[in-house]
């Protein structure tokens, strides 16, 4: 068994109805005013609505920047900085799914640090401490509310770049699953498989540890027991529970082990061609498991298979796993290839190169050339 340390450097609040705690919780901090970032659509919900109520009876002052779109730019991430300066928050409340929570964590770097964004790019260049950070995830999903991670968009570069720190980790996560009640039918099952290959990424990762292994092995039977019911009904509130937790752990479990080619080739489909994370992961995945299948010892193989489909006693083969997938993904209508989403394969080439550029190449359990990346692009066209 391999050496490992472990320590988790954030608060983690869990319970329905557990966004009204917000107040107290940086009343707690010593913060009594906020930058609260999230997206344009969050920002007209109720949900957002009694979230502000609640920070403004406790007399907490607060500003919203709504302004954040999918895949978010670094000309945004400038925009919510400009707004953390202008209205001398002293926290950040990040409210939302992967988006908003990158740009938050951006502007935590920026508030404390300077610079520009870019500077921070890569492993291990954000100096010290950032903006104290509340995540409340309104999606189950990215995980981001407990990861080191914040990925921005540079579209000069067509490239989606990462800032990967244990210092970006927010300081309190709150987990409300009634926050993801009211999420359309296709965002849940793209950010439910979003959280799946978190979980899958990290537990064939050449850096998991038994500690992300214990988080993975929840995270995936969490997820593959509730990903199909909530998807079919979000206001199943067992369903929600599960699929927020589990992506939660799926988090954690990533966090420490990182990821794979999934979501190194993810990034490029993201950056080039404005395909949502967690759609262009499901197309992603079956190819990437094929193709990995050779080097992830196959107790692994069969716990992944045994929690995404429910055959819990049935001879096992790495085929069985591979269809597994696919069916979860066309049970939860998800594009079949990257034709269906319209990707030009003449890009793939300039992909390829920018996937090889990702960290999580370096930890996928087989190691991969650009041709070989190349050749996974076009097997998911
Ligand atoms: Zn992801």
């Amino acid at each position: 068994m391999k050496d490992f340390s472990f320590s988790l450097m954030q608060n983690i609040t869990f319970g329905a109805g557990s966004a009204a705690r917000l107040p107290d919780l940086l009343a707690d901090r010593g913060l009594d005013k906020v930058l609260v970032v999230t997206g344009p659509t969050l920002a007209r919900m109720e949900s957002t609505r009694r979230i502000l109520q609640a920070l403004e009876d406790r007399g907490i002052v607060y500003s919203v920047f709504s302004d954040v779109e999918p895949n978010p730019s670094i000309e945004t991430v400038n925009k919510a900085t400009d707004a953390f300066s202008a209205c001398g928050a002293q926290g950040i409340v990040a409210l939302g799914g992967g988006s908003p929570m990158d740009v938050a964590k951006a502007v935590g770097v920026l508030a404390a640090h300077g610079g520009v964004i870019t500077d921070y790019e890569g492993a291990g260049k954000v100096p010290g401490r950032i903006v104290p950070l509340v995540a409340i995830p309104t999606t189950a999903g990215t995980g981001s509310e407990v990861t080191a991670a914040a990925v921005v968009t540079d579209h000069a570069r067509h490239f989606k770049f990462s800032i990967i720190s244990p210092e970006i980790i927010p300081a309190q996560a709150i987990l409300d699953p009634e926050l993801i009640l009211s999420l359309p039918r296709s965002v849940a099952a793209a950010a439910g498989v979003d959280a799946i290959v978190h979980a899958i990424e990290s537990y064939v990762s050449l850096a998991a540890d038994p500690f992300s292994d214990t988080m993975a092995e929840k995270a995936l039977e969490l997820l593959g027991k509730h990903i199909r019911a909530f998807a079919a009904d979000r206001s199943d509130m067992d369903a929600a529970c599960g699929m927020l937790l589990g992506s939660t752990f799926a988090g954690i479990a990533f966090a420490r082990a990182k990821l794979g080619n999934v979501h190194a080739m993810a990034h490029p489909l993201g950056g080039y061609f404005n395909i949502a994370h967690g759609v262009a992961n499901a197309v992603l995945l079956p190819v990437v498991m094929e193709f990995n299948a050779p080097c992830v010892p196959e107790c692994k193989l069969e716990r992944i298979y045994r929690a995404l489909s429910g055959d819990l006693h049935g001879p096992f083969q790495t085929e069985k796993l591979i269809a597994a997938i696919r069916t979860l993904c066309a049970e939860l209508d998800i594009p079949k290839n990257l034709t269906e989403l319209r990707v030009d394969p003449a890009l793939i080439p300039s992909m390829a190169e920018d996937a090889m550029k990702s960290g999580n190449v370096l930890v996928n359990p087989r190691p991969a050339t650009r041709e070989d990346m190349a050749e996974l692009f076009r097997q998911a066209m």
